[in-house]
């Protein structure tokens, strides 16, 4: 079947413009949308018909192309998308909800009248811990600039003894609604802006925009366990929202410092303790420092090898919003020393001789 000419389909002429295009289209819609016209297949294929039409025509691009090659000219664009699923998209640039609250009423769910009030946006701030905070946990206050309603118009935005008037185009509503026969289409107000009222006078403090910029304590509880790049959450601590919009959310972002001598690995902590070549031989007790910030006890058996690990139990970093908590893994390190007093050498070069070490040292004078 040949295919009909897009402008023929839209009843508009070659040389329509943009808007006289979206009118055509948005009657045609109207008229063979399928939630209109249930089950009637050859409404839906006006409909796709339509909508292919608009397609080609909303685009300069395509439609400079179309107007050359004809059909041929737009075959190489990308697919068209002239199915249901896709009709939000299509109707995207003039609101789908505002088309068809004439006779659908709420089915496109309600739209609230008036002054629109938006949700203000997130904030992130990055907050700096050491290792010991993140495994005992710590309450922070930072001090975040937001957006707050102003203090000098109460967020209003008209300066003092002004008050904004009703928008008369709109009547306060925000929105304008047209009658075209049977339909009955709804617009945000061009001169409101959809506010539902004109600031004749703006407040000096906000310049009329009900907001302004505040440094804001915020207490922070930063959970045991955290780690570099853990995100808090602070349900509404972010900025303010226009026209009194709800609050945005404040995410805190932890970093956490490069310790001295621990090392996290999951919730382990790790650090090495240099041993005497003596304690390592005899064996004995040691005090290596913990996380938490005091000191433990540990033994050293005899014979203990360099590398070797031990694992002090319950004494890493808490599991992050959970019980219990990693272990300390203790690494030897076993220091040579290098000066040595005439005293030691010799008790050093009679512990050899006693080894059966004893041939040429004395020669060759190794300590
Ligand atoms: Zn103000
Ligand atoms: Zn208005």
């Amino acid at each position: 079947m040949a295919k009909r000419d897009y402008y023929e389909i839209l009843g508009v002429p070659r040389n329509a413009g943009e808007s006289e295009i979206k009118q055509a289209y948005r009657k045609l819609a109207l008229k063979y949308h399928p939630d209109k016209n249930k089950g009637d297949a050859a409404a839906e294929e006006k409909f796709k018909e339509a909508t292919e039409a608009y397609e080609v025509l909303r685009d300069p691009k395509k439609r400079a192309s179309y107007d050359k090659y004809g059909h041929d000219g737009i075959s190489g664009f990308d697919g068209f998308r002239g199915t249901q699923a896709d009709f939000s998209d299509i109707f995207g640039d003039f609101d789908l909800g505002d088309i068809f609250e004439g006779f659908f009423g709420s089915s496109f769910g309600s739209r609230s009248r008036g002054r629109r009030s938006r949700r203000g946006a997130d904030l992130q701030y990055d907050l700096m811990i050491t290792l010991e905070e993140a495994a005992a946990g710590k309450e922070v206050q930072i001090e975040i600039p937001r957006n707050e309603t102003c203090d000098v118009c109460g967020g209003s935005g008209s300066a003092a003894g002004s008050k904004p008037s009703v928008c008369n185009i709109c009547s306060g509503t925000g929105q304008i609604r047209q009658t075209q026969g049977f339909f009955s289409i709804t617009q945000t107000c061009y001169n409101c802006k959809g506010e539902g009222k004109i600031i004749k006078t703006p407040c000096k403090s906000c310049s009329g925009s009900g907001l302004r910029v505040r440094n804001r304590k915020i207490t922070v509880k930063v959970p045991a366990g955290v780690e570099s790049g853990s995100r808090l959450k602070i349900t509404g601590e972010g900025e303010q929202g226009p026209n009194s919009g709800a609050r945005g959310d404040l995410y805190v972002v932890i970093h956490v410092k490069k310790h001295k001598i621990f090392e996290r690995h999951g919730n382990d902590i790790l650090n090495v303790i240099n041993l005497t070549f003596p304690m390592v031989c005899l064996g004995g007790e040691v005090e290596v420092p913990t996380i938490t910030g005091g000191k433990a006890k540990m033994k050293i058996p005899p014979g203990t090898e360099n590398g070797q690990v031990f694992r002090l139990k319950g004494n890493g970093i808490p599991y992050l919003g959970s019980y219990g908590r990693g272990d300390q893994l203790v690494k030897v390190n076993i220091i040579v020393p290098k000066k040595l007093k005439p005293r030691q050498k010799e008790l050093l070069k009679e512990f050899s001789r006693l080894d059966g070490e004893d041939v040429g040292f004395n020669a060759r004078e190794f300590y």
